[in-house]
């Protein structure tokens, strides 16, 4: 129970409690109109309640996803640093030196 539901509930609590001194007043139209009211606060708690616990559903989804997600990718990806040659690390991956073995395998793939 977050504060707003408790509030809520408490507010719930008082007015239903004022309800009912007021029917012992004889005063009904006053009691009527606090127990309406105290309904519709307990509508309101009900409705917090559930907003609550269906964000924090959605919270603990969303955390086990995305957990599920980066170890998919660390095991579909393992992390390899393979030496090529000097020209392809300093050029980020892009030029190769010419006697380079990767370049001579993936030439000779190329059709
Ligand atoms: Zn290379």
């Amino acid at each position: 129970m977050n504060r707003r539901t408790a509030i809520a509930t408490l507010a719930t609590v008082t007015l239903l409690a004022a309800a009912v001194q007021a029917g012992r007043t004889d005063d009904w139209r006053l009691a009527t109109t606090l127990t309406v009211v105290a309904l519709l606060l307990a509508v309101q708690a009900h409705h917090e309640h559930q907003t609550t616990r269906l964000r924090t559903a959605l919270v603990q989804a969303d955390r086990k996803a995305r957990a599920t997600r980066l170890q998919r990718r660390a095991d579909a990806a393992p992390l390899t640093l393979e030496w090529c040659c000097e020209q392809w690390w300093l050029s980020a991956g892009r030029v190769h030196e010419d006697d380079c073995t990767t370049l001579r395998q993936s030439r000779s793939r190329t059709p």
